[in-house]
């Protein structure tokens, strides 16, 4: 595969505010949205930092729902509907991680609140239109600009406590959002420099933070990294990465941010075999040989998780994983059948380093 020259750049259509102490910022912010009353979102482990947040906004509160969980159940967001319309507000506001954001995300589309999202990891998802909802066991992910959050604050100092085994996991989702964007079938010039340049923060920011959590130059630049991430994740097709992560969050409930980070120097390098000089970035930021044994060694080195068989999953759900995997047919610079999946997962399950 070779750069192409022939491109379309959609655009990147959310207004951010990024920088150190910006939480001052969210009154103006909302002020700037024409709205009055916020509906405050959070995980119940977020709920002592949704509730400063809501003393801190006073009458511009209308409530807090901190029920949000990972990969937004619809149960939970039908009694997060129900909170928003008997709240009277007029706009959500999603403190936290991708599961936050997901539940604001989630309620936005079906009331046609207005978002400002406020991420404390790098998962991204602030950045994009998609919500990927569970039911019955099942993910099912869709676009629509009604998804995307209308403001993203970016405050700094809010990651300061994102622990540091979240803040590693974190970081290599983030990392994988760029890597996919490099090979993708509809990338672009604009989102390629932003992917090459949020490796190049991470590699510098997270072994500083594996150190120290409380670095606040490493912390803006991993955050710095993770908005570039959001965004290329916003701007371009996923590929085999982000459809096998998704099968085993959703099928078998893994976590989201270790998965990727399990995942990644596997399915990357099983994807460098095809992708000629277009995931350079990843080795030379990285440093290392080939993409994939980058990521790798780059994970071990910040003592990220790197085996499947340490989150629960047995062989036999690398079967199942793999005959669901296969199921949907997607954009992939290489071609691959359930075989090759299933050799893969094989790999992230015991940590071999990939070939490549
Ligand atoms: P998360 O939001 O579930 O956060 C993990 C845990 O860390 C939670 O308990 C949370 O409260 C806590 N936490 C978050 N920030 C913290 C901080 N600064 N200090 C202390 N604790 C903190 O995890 P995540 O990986 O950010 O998000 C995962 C979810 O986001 C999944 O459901 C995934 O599908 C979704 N996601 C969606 C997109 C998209 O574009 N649609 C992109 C990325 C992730």
């Amino acid at each position: 595969m070779t750069s192409t020259r022939a491109f379309i750049f959609p655009g990147i259509r959310s207004r951010v505010v990024f920088g150190a102490g910006t939480l001052s910022q969210l009154a103006p912010e909302m002020e700037r949205l024409g709205r009055k009353r916020a509906l405050l979102l959070a995980t119940p482990q977020q709920r002592n930092d949704v509730d400063a947040l809501a003393d801190r906004l006073g009458s511009a509160t209308a409530g807090v729902f901190a029920g949000a969980v990972m990969h937004t159940p619809v149960d939970v967001t039908r009694e997060a509907v129900a909170a928003y319309a008997q709240s009277g507000a007029d706009c959500v506001i999603a403190l936290g991680g991708g599961s936050s954001i997901g539940l604001g995300k989630a309620i936005a589309l079906r009331t046609g609140a207005d978002q400002i999202a406020i991420p404390t990891t790098y998962a991204g998802s602030e950045m994009t239109d998609i919500l990927g909802e569970t039911s019955a066991g099942e993910k099912t992910t869709r676009r629509d600009p009604a998804i995307l959050p209308e403001t993203v604050i970016y405050d700094v100092d809010l990651t300061l406590s994102l622990p540091k085994e979240m803040t590693v996991a974190s970081g290599l989702n983030a990392i994988a959002h760029a890597a996919e964007a490099l090979y993708a079938p509809d990338r672009n010039p604009i989102l390629s420099l932003m992917a090459a340049d949020a490796v190049r923060a991470f590699a510098a920011a997270l072994p500083v933070l594996v150190a120290d959590p409380f670095d606040r130059g490493a912390r803006a630049d991993a955050l710095y990294g993770a908005w570039l991430c959001g965004a290329v994740l916003g701007g371009a097709s996923m590929s085999l990465h982000h459809k096998l992560c998704h099968t085993l969050g959703g099928s078998f409930d893994t976590p989201h941010a270790q998965t990727h980070a399990i995942l990644l120097p596997h399915t990357i390098g099983f994807n460098a075999a095809v992708a000629g000089d277009l995931l350079a970035p990843i080795s030379a930021a990285l440093g290392g040989a080939t993409p994939g044994k980058a990521l790798h060694r780059f994970a071990a080195r910040l003592g990220a998780p790197t085996r499947l068989r340490d989150f629960g999953l047995t062989e036999a759900d690398l079967d199942r994983a793999a005959a669901i995997a296969v199921k949907n047919t997607y954009a992939n610079p290489r071609a691959f059948g359930q075989a090759e999946i299933r050799a893969l997962l094989q790999d992230a399950w015991a940590c071999t380093e990939p070939p490549l």
